[in-house]
């Protein structure tokens, strides 16, 4: 084993974090890229030197004649113990890594003065909830730092979102052994409802502390509301919330507000002397009275201090730091200048490429070291408070830095920095530019709306007038459900688009006809689309045309023609770029098609190749899918036997991650299966949780639930009548579903019984 090597590699926190998200699976690294949001080529460098240490293991497995590389786990603790002879490195098995996350950017304290009283009543606190607040630059992230060190951080901005705050929260949980959020979020769970308590759930169970900061900049209100409804019920977890203004959140018993103010006459001279400042007490007094120990204050008068010098007391900051800022080298001014920007904190690596003079460490170092720029984590950030006089000084041109900003952006290929790049496009106003942002995400970022519609939809508002912007509006709208909101941009967007823009157009409007159920305008666009893709090698757009066919032929019941369709698409798929999921997915639909048509032998074939491969690529979702198809598949074929086998693993997933609409869909076909099994007791169960969910869910097809307990009833010799007659009630408003129940129940029991009975 390569010690050194080693020890590199694991004091990498994205190392880390793969590493604990291997715990929970094998995975390959497309799907971690996903998880992590990260760039795919870098999470597989990560890996291949993971495997060069010895800590994951990684496999090829022929997966539809391809290979892929799956990687997992080979160790499960690394020990290192100091002997007389040397120092012993031990892998073992068994254990969990406790690690450190990914976006906690948890300021370093590198000096801090004081703060005793303070220090003390926070840390002896019992309230689950702390709110600090208090004016800029008080040292409120400062003194949290110290007290919560060891706490998830997160650091709030102006433009966050609740599906990026949720993932992110989903994905510390995790390390934690919590993976309930995480899979929740991968199935595509988007509820408010259930996102409050497994987040909720998983701060409790965990134990988990978690420190906000800045949340006076949070302007979404659904993060809002979450903090309001944790406020209120954490009890074993520990959350700190930072923030100017006092947060009013209800729930008063529950939290300590701690209202921060400056430093003691003695912390501040302490931080004075620290700073190489020796003033005499009526000068340093003076100086106490107008910073009122103010931290900030105090550490830029220290650097801009030159002996007899008078101070101005109005205005005191701005006056500070032009003193401060005047002083400055003119390389230092330039990077201020460029820092003060942007909104987000940077990157050392961002900060180069914009400030692009080859002394960037040199000077970035230098402002450190002066208490102008700080650092968390991984990057860098100019004061708040300083920002505003920063931009009254500013001489450079914002478009330039804007741009590069972008490109750098766009080269790191993740989701994040995909919608980072997008909201200074937007600033930029640049049509162009938003045109081949949008080309982009349909191509390369096809699940950012999906995973992050919120934080999209936020940037989109901000241009809504622009055609490609309302275009995207629309796949979001539809993906939520919102299939008129969605024509209707559509349509008033058809005309203004071309190339692949307005094969996406054309390809969403049919999609959406077919949604509404207005097939003669959707076969209407299908043919635009087909001389759109005949006349176009572009692969993405034959794929969308091949997607929305077999859709067409599907529902309009043409199996033959659908069949051929479907086909077309998977060949399409297999020269495109991999994309494991739409593989997956496309044989689920040609598994579908053969069981319209009654083929149910190969249905079974197709559905176990996207199992194979939503297997191969850890897609849980895909996988689980491919399970409760599978159990349909046998239910028709009688082998009820097989049927339960494959339900088992359906029912537990979609039960875990709160789709209860598919728990139900699998729980009815398996307590039908236990039936036709002469398994009552099983049968009995699955019943019982059909109607468990029905009345929290109000799911319709629950209440069926009723109708199999009396069926089991009366096969155990009792009366089911009571039962019958309560589905029978449930399901009035609903009488093609009570009729659909009836019909499979009447495969494995006598239903004259039911129907004799009403
Ligand atoms: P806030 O979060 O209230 O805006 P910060 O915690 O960022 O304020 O503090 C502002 C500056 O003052 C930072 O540079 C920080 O390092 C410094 N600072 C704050 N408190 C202390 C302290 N107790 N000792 C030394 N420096 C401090």
């Amino acid at each position: 084993m390569d010690v050194p090597q080693l020890m590199k590699v694991l004091s990498n926190e994205v190392n880390l974090q793969i590493l604990s998200i291997l715990k929970s699976g094998s995975f390959n690294p497309r799907e971690l890229a996903r998880i992590l949001q990260r760039d795919e080529t870098d999470v597989s460098r990560r890996l291949k030197m993971l495997e060069r240490v010895g800590l994951v293991e990684g496999k090829w497995m022929r997966v539809r004649n391809k290979n892929i590389r799956i990687y997992s786990l080979k160790v499960g603790e690394v020990k290192i113990s100091f002997e007389p002879g040397g120092i012993i490195i031990k892998t073992s098995k068994d254990r969990s890594y406790e690690i450190s996350l990914l976006e906690s950017k948890m300021p370093k304290v590198e000096a801090f003065f004081g703060r005793k009283a303070e220090i003390s009543t926070l840390s002896s606190s019992k309230k689950p909830v702390i709110v600090i607040y208090g004016i800029a630059g008080i040292g409120k992230t400062a003194l949290a730092a110290k007290v919560f060190e060891d706490a998830f951080w997160y650091q709030m901005s102006e433009v966050d979102s609740f599906d990026y705050f949720v993932w992110q929260i989903g994905l510390f949980l995790n390390t934690f052994d919590y993976s309930l959020l995480l899979e929740y979020l991968r199935s595509g769970g988007r509820e408010e409802r259930d996102l409050f308590e497994l987040i909720l759930e998983g701060i409790e169970n965990t134990k988990a502390k978690i420190v906000i900061d800045d949340v006076h900049k949070c302007s979404d209100e659904r993060i809002l509301r979450l903090l309001s409804f944790l406020a209120l019920r954490i009890r074993d977890g520990k959350l700190v919330l930072i923030s100017r203004e006092k947060l009013r959140l209800g729930a008063d018993e529950n939290i300590l507000y701690f209202h921060l103010r400056g430093l003691s006459l003695k912390d501040a001279y302490t931080l004075l002397r620290a700073k190489g400042l020796n003033l005499d007490i009526s000068d340093f007094v003076e100086i106490y009275n107008l910073t009122k120990g103010h931290p900030l204050a105090l550490t830029l008068f220290a650097g801009a201090y030159k002996e007899n010098q008078k101070v101005r007391t109005d205005n005191f900051f701005d006056f500070l730091f032009s003193e401060v800022y005047q002083q400055l080298s003119p390389d230092e001014k330039l990077m201020v200048q460029v820092i003060s920007l942007f909104d987000d904190p940077l990157e050392y690596d961002a900060i180069k490429t914009l400030y692009g003079r080859k002394n960037s460490f040199v000077v970035l170092y230098s402002l450190l070291n002066k208490g102008i720029i700080e650092k968390r984590g991984e990057i860098y950030f100019l004061h708040d408070l300083l920002k505003g006089f920063a931009k009254e000084v500013r001489e450079i041109d914002e478009r330039e830095y804007y741009l590069r900003y972008l490109n750098y952006l766009l080269k790191k290929k993740t989701a994040k920095n995909f919608l980072t790049a997008f909201r200074y496009a937007t600033k930029l106003g640049d049509e162009k530019i938003i045109k081949d942002l949008t080309e982009l995400r349909l191509r390369k970022f096809k699940r950012v709306v999906q995973d992050f519609p919120d934080a999209y939809m936020r940037i989109l508002i901000q241009i809504k007038g622009n055609p490609y912007a309302k275009k995207e509006l629309g796949h979001i709208y539809f993906q939520r459900g919102f299939f008129e909101k969605a024509l209707k941009l559509w349509l008033e967007v058809k005309d203004d688009l071309d190339g692949i823009h307005r094969a996406d157009v054309i390809s969403s409007l049919a999609d959406v006809c077919m949604e509404l159920n207005d097939f003669k305008e959707a076969e209407k666009y299908l043919k635009e689309l087909e001389s759109i893709a005949k006349n176009s090698d572009d692969l993405e757009i034959k794929f969308w045309y091949y997607v929305e066919l077999t859709k067409f032929y599907f529902y309009t019941e043409r199996s033959d023609d659908a069949l051929r369709s479907a086909f077309k698409e998977l060949e399409v798929i297999r020269k495109m770029e991999p994309y494991p999921e739409l593989e997956s997915l496309a044989l689920l639909h040609v598994g579908d098609i053969y069981i319209a048509m009654k083929k149910l032998e190969n249905a079974v074939q197709y559905y176990l190749q996207a199992l194979e491969i939503a297997k191969a690529y850890n897609l849980t979702f895909m996988g689980h899918i491919s399970y409760m198809e599978l159990m349909k598949a046998y239910y028709s074929l009688g082998d009820y036997k097989t049927a339960v086998e494959y339900s088992g693993k359906a029912v537990e997933y979609f039960l875990k991650v709160r789709n209860y609409r598919r728990a139900i869909d699998t729980l009815a076909y398996r307590c039908v299966s236990y039936i036709g099994l002469k398994d009552l007791d099983e049968a009995e169960k699955d019943a019982e949780e059909m109607i468990r969910i029905a009345q929290s869910t109000n799911y319709p097809l629950g209440w069926a639930g009723y109708i199999f307990l009396g069926a089991i009833k009366e096969l155990k010799g009792e009366s089911g009548k009571e039962y019958f007659e309560l589905g029978k009630e449930k399901l009035k408003d609903y009488s093609w579903l009570y009729d659909a129940v009836l019909e499979e129940l009447g495969k494995v029991f006598n239903v004259s019984k039911i129907t004799a009975k009403s």
